[in-house]
């Protein structure tokens, strides 16, 4: 029960509530500004408008076409000004420095370097750019009073097939703040299963890996990637609640496939606008994360695309507020779901929450 004294659940209280990020990708967060600057630093000239509010709307009209291809579309631009060293540093300081002014307090955030080599760009250099952009960021954070820490996840793209040698090189970097590995990209046509080497390889390893699984395609694409490559968490995994079936009085019945991934705890990071946006739900209200919270699976809130989607972790929570009418105990289960489904080290994890989520959450709720 709430007390008297608590805060109202407002989006200006959401954002100070401490919160967890487990799936936002780098070249899915610039802010319009930065593309800008960045295009003209490095000759791009292939943007739609030069104009800072013209170009943010566009972004998220192209991405609210419905299609998951249309959506990736949106990636030539940002990852075509993301070609240098200095870019990828300004971007991923930025990002750190966005997500701590939102409340963030951690976050995991994801990028595929094989996309950035256009220049000539290895991928070793790319890793330590983008590393460097974070502890950048997390400093000027720090300045302007706020505490984040960003681990990052390395994506192969699913279409690419290079996803062992990126694998390796997670675990190259997994002591300068790698802490997991994704595939990204279209999942229609590319199964989890086409980069087992991969997954086998970082299981060898006991590296931590999520998979984009279960958002434009359904029940098989998460089956594969628990059951065939192991992946520890679903990106999305939206289309779980195609083995739930809800009766007409209410009462629900799991299949066996939704069973396991409830009673293994397997977290969902999903991401309800950018579901909206790609088809893969009708609206925040009729999203299935209001049924999944319902029934108590690992849910876990994420912007997956800032800039596409032109939302932050804050208003994500607040839409969710608004859908569902979600008080401060459910946005701080949502808080330490995530966090506990993170891929650094559990004491870190406890310390985060015990020091960190439950106080916050204690002074919003009185
Ligand atoms: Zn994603």
């Amino acid at each position: 029960m709430l007390s008297t004294n608590s805060v109202p659940v407002t989006p200006e209280a959401i954002r100070t509530a401490p919160k967890v990020l487990l799936h936002d990708h780098l070249d899915g967060g610039l802010r319009p500004a930065t593309v800008i600057d960045l295009a003209d630093a490095c000759g791009y000239r292939d943007l739609p408008t030069s104009d800072v509010g013209e170009l943010g709307r566009w972004f998220t009209e192209a991405a609210d076409s419905g299609s998951l291809v249309r959506y990736l579309e949106t990636f030539a631009h940002t990852c075509g000004v993301m070609q240098s060293t200095e870019a990828l540093v300004r971007v991923a300081a930025e990002c750190a420095e966005d997500l701590a002014a939102d409340g963030v307090v951690y976050a995991e955030v994801r990028y595929a370097p094989e996309l950035f080599c256009e220049n000539g760009l290895s991928l070793d250099t790319i890793v330590e750019a983008v590393q460097e952009g974070f502890r950048i960021g997390a400093v000027k954070a720090k300045e302007a009073g706020r505490t984040i820490r960003i681990g990052t996840l390395l994506c192969a793209m699913r279409q690419n097939a290079r996803s062992l040698e990126i694998a390796e090189l997670a675990v190259r970097h997994r002591d300068s703040g790698v802490v997991g590995f994704d595939i990204a990209g279209p999942e229609a046509g590319f199964p989890p299963t086409r980069n087992l080497d991969a997954f086998e390889y970082l299981r060898q390893q006991n590296a931590h890996f999520t998979i984009h699984a279960g958002e434009a395609f359904g029940l098989p694409s998460i089956w594969e990637a628990i059951q065939h490559c192991g992946a520890e968490r679903l990106g999305h995994g939206v289309r779980i609640v195609d083995d739930i079936k809800v009766a007409g009085d209410g009462s629900v019945q799991l299949g066996r496939l939704a069973s396991y991934v409830r009673d293994r705890r397997i977290p969902l990071e999903m991401c309800p606008s950018s579901n909206v946006q790609t088809g893969a739900a009708p609206s925040i209200a009729e999203h299935p994360i209001g049924l999944l919270t319902k029934l108590r699976f690992r849910v876990t809130v994420n912007t997956d695309n800032r800039l596409m989607s032109n939302c932050l972790p804050s208003t994500e929570m607040a839409a969710l507020v608004d859908a569902f009418g979600y008080d401060w105990a459910d946005l701080r289960w949502f808080t330490i779901n995530a966090m506990k489904s993170a891929f650094i080290g559990f004491d870190e994890r406890l310390a985060i929450i015990n020091d960190v989520i439950k106080p916050g959450y204690a002074a919003l709720m009185g």
